[in-house]
Order: structure tokens, then C-alpha cells, then sequence
């Protein structure tokens, strides 16, 4: 009788130590969830990562949410100019796979190449994010995975932000909130910013054609199947990725599908998502409340609107958005949105351009005027698009064209 009533009595002890130690958790963990968040990044991708990474340097607490439950493992071949070699870290430089010192530009049975000063980077982003995610940890960000934002509202000191925590609804409290939840941004709807246009980029991992090699992106301009391009970029002796953007996702796949055909490639892997297409600069900060929220990369449209390139111009807006938050000033910021509208401008001349404009785009790509597509790279576009018309003033009737054919 007496075991059982000791039994009893060190069961009860057990229990009460039990739950002592589940309120100890609980309080921790709304101690926690109070705490952190002097400033939270929604989004654990590019521009969430490299944003969390720079302000927690700059000293603040940073919380990184993601509604992945792990690291996104999904693949893309990318594209970027050596710029990005400036922006990452040591270990961020593991996601290079190649280096392209030449662009082939095919149109209508005419072409032109273009040699490159400066060698672009083919880089995979399944190494890419785990790298940033590193680098962000350990300049003392926090990563929140199976974390889903849900909305947000002012409190007496900052911003209240609901989020979905492994099914169960949880809040959070910042001063600062960062919206890098990519093209179809929560933070952006839930803070009042309108939403983006965006258009179907396609992509088709195949083999490496023989007679092109590994250090050549091929682009291809066929107005008639669409206003952007299609492209081909190595990221191997073996293996290239196909890829193009559209306007509609069906008709744009059709004409995918033609052109790997016709061009007798065979699709290994499939990559694709909604890119957003960039119109005007997204004022990146609102204020709720007494709180402050940002966007950036994608879910501020931070895309290079000309070849829908958004690694590059993602870090940068989440580099001037960290400034901001550290008060460091608005010089990048200032800098990516020229950047940005150089790029709208480029793309508004192109964008209405038929067979014989492309045709005399490439006649007119004279040597002096294909050496500065080679030494000036896309990511300084305004410098590059002056050089361009000094040595070939004919680019701008043909740039003029484009934007009368675009107001018909
Ligand atoms: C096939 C393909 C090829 C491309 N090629 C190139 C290229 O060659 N060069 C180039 O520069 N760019 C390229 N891009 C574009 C580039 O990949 C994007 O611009 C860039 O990855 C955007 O990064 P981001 O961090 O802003 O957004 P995303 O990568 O979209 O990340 C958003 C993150 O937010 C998370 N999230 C979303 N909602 C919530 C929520 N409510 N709560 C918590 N987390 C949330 C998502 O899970 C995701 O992890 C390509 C894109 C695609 C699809």
C-alpha cells in the first residue's frame, strides 16, 4: 500500500515537474515571440535571406519566416551578371557552376555575338538559398521554417503580426516588418501595396547541343511567339537550360513546346514560375501604425524588366531596404530604381518590335557598338544604353520606332 502511495506521490511529482516545465517552454516561447522580432522578414529565399543578413550585421534582431517547412530544395538555372560576385560571401560562391564570356543573338537567319569583357555566372539556386540561409544565421538571424504569414495590424509600439506556426495561429510583435515573400506577396496585400503584373517564365533543363559550347548563351528574338526571347544557357559541358518568357501562360507554353522541338532538344527537368514584370518603382516602405514595412525583391517587383532578371536587382533592393532600417540612407535604393527604369525604358522600345525590326537591330550591332555590350554589363544599364547610341546613333530611330509601335 505504502509503494503504491510513494508510487502515487512520485507519479504526482513527476507530473507537476511535467508541467512546470511545459509552462517554462510556453513562457519562453512567448517571451521569445515577444522579443524577437525587433525586425521580421517574411520569405526565407534570395532577397529575405540577404536582407536578414545585412541588418542583423548592422546589429538588430532579426527573425526570418518561412512557410516552407525546410530550406526550398527546388532547382533553377540562373543567369546573372559578375555584379553578383560583389554582392554574396565566401560561401554563397559555391552556387556558381559556369561562366559565359559570349551571347550569340540569333534572329530571322541573321546573328551577331557579343564577347564579354567580364564573364556572366551561370549559378543553381538549391545552392544558393542554403548559403544565404548560413550567412544570415551567422551574422545572428533566426529562421523560422513552417512558418506562414497571415496579416498583420498596429500595436501601441510597432506592428502585430499574425502567422500560422506548424497549424497553430501564433503572433508576433516588430517594429520593422520585411516583406520578401516573392511576386504574389502577402505583406504587400495585408500592408495595402496593389498587387504586381507578372508573366510565365518557362524553363527545360536538356543537353548541351554539340555544336554549342560551354561558355555561350545563345538568345534567339521571335517576335512572333513573343515579345521577350527565347535563350539557351550552358551550365555544364553537358547540360543547358531552354528557357523563355511569355505573356500567357498556355500560348507561351505552345510555343515552348514548338521551339524545343524544332530545335530537337529534349526536356530533362521542367523549372518555371510567375515572374514580376516591373512598370514603375514600388515606394518600398508604408508605415502602420507606429510600425514599418518594406518590400523587397519580387514582392516589390525588383525585376530587370528587359530580361526579367531579379537576383542581382532582389539584393540590391534588399540592400537598400536594410540601409533604410538602419538608417544608413537611401543611395541604393535611389541607384536600383534609375536602374529599374532604364530597364522599363528598354523594354517599352522592344517590346513592340516586328521581324525587321529585330532584323536591323542585329545589322545595326556594328563592332563599336558590340564591344560596349561586352565591356558594360546589363546591370549598369544607363551607362551601357548612352555608349550604345554614341557609337550607333541609328539605335535610337530604331529605339523611337519601338516606342511609336508600342502607343498604336
Ligand atoms: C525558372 C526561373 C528562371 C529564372 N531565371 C533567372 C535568371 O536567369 N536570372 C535572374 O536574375 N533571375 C531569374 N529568375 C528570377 C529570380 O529567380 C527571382 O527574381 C528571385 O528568385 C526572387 O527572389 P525572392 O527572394 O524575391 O522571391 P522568392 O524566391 O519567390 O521567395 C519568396 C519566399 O517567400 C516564401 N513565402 C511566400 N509567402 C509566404 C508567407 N505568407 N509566409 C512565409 N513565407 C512565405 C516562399 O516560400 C519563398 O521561399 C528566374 C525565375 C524562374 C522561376
Amino acid at each position: 500500500m505504502r509503494i503504491r502511495r510513494g508510487g502515487r506521490a512520485r507519479n504526482g511529482a513527476f507530473r507537476q515537474q511535467g508541467e512546470a516545465e511545459t509552462v517554462k517552454k510556453v513562457e519562453n516561447e512567448i517571451r521569445q515571440d515577444r522579443n524577437a522580432g525587433d525586425v521580421v522578414v517574411v520569405g526565407g529565399s534570395a532577397a529575405g535571406f540577404y536582407t536578414a543578413t545585412h541588418v542583423a550585421r548592422g546589429g538588430r534582431s532579426v527573425r526570418v519566416l518561412e512557410s516552407k517547412p525546410t530550406l526550398d530544395p527546388t532547382s533553377r538555372t540562373l543567369i546573372v551578371t559578375d555584379h553578383f560576385r560583389n554582392q554574396i560571401g565566401q560561401s554563397a560562391r559555391a552556387s556558381i557552376l559556369n561562366e559565359i564570356r559570349r551571347f550569340e543573338l540569333f534572329t530571322d537567319g541573321r546573328s551577331a555575338v557579343v564577347s564579354l569583357r567580364r564573364p556572366d555566372l551561370i549559378i543553381e539556386r538549391s545552392r544558393l538559398i542554403p548559403a544565404l540561409a548560413q550567412e544570415a544565421q551567422a551574422a545572428g538571424a533566426s529562421i523560422d521554417y513552417d512558418t506562414r504569414f497571415l496579416g498583420l495590424s498596429p500595436n501601441g509600439h510597432g506592428l502585430r503580426v499574425e502567422i500560422d506556426r506548424g497549424g497553430q495561429r501564433k503572433e508576433l510583435h516588430a517594429a520593422s516588418l520585411v516583406g520578401a515573400d516573392g511576386a504574389v506577396s502577402r505583406v504587400a496585400k495585408a500592408a495595402g501595396w496593389p498587387p504586381v503584373d507578372t508573366v510565365p517564365l518557362m524553363q527545360a533543363v536538356v543537353k548541351l547541343p554539340k555544336d554549342c559550347p560551354p561558355d555561350t548563351t545563345r538568345v534567339w528574338f521571335v517576335p512572333d511567339d513573343t515579345p521577350y526571347f527565347y535563350w539557351l544557357i550552358p551550365e555544364s559541358p553537358e547540360r543547358a537550360a531552354v528557357g523563355v518568357i511569355g505573356e500567357h501562360g498556355q500560348a507561351t507554353k505552345r510555343c515552348f513546346d514548338r521551339f524545343l522541338q524544332k530545335k530537337g532538344f529534349d526536356p530533362l527537368e521542367w523549372q518555371g514560375a510567375r515572374i514580376p514584370v516591373y512598370k514603375r518603382w514600388i515606394p518600398v516602405q508604408r508605415r502602420v501604425g507606429s510600425g514599418d514595412v518594406y518590400l523587397v525583391g519580387d514582392a516589390a517587383a525588383q525585376v530587370k524588366v528587359s530580361t526579367i532578371g531579379g537576383i542581382v536587382t532582389g539584393f540590391r533592393g534588399a540592400r537598400g531596404v536594410a540601409d533604410a532600417i538602419l538608417q544608413k540612407g537611401s543611395h541604393e535604393l535611389r541607384a536600383l530604381r534609375r536602374e529599374l527604369s532604364t530597364h522599363w525604358l528598354i523594354r517599352r522600345t522592344l517590346h513592340y518590335f516586328q521581324q525587321e525590326d529585330y532584323s536591323r537591330l542585329v545589322d545595326l550591332l556594328n563592332v563599336s557598338t558590340r564591344e560596349s555590350l561586352g565591356e558594360i554589363n546589363r546591370d549598369e544599364s544607363t551607362r551601357l544604353l548612352w555608349n550604345l547610341v554614341r557609337r550607333q546613333p541609328r539605335l535610337v530611330l530604331l529605339g523611337l520606332r519601338g516606342l511609336l509601335l508600342g502607343k498604336r
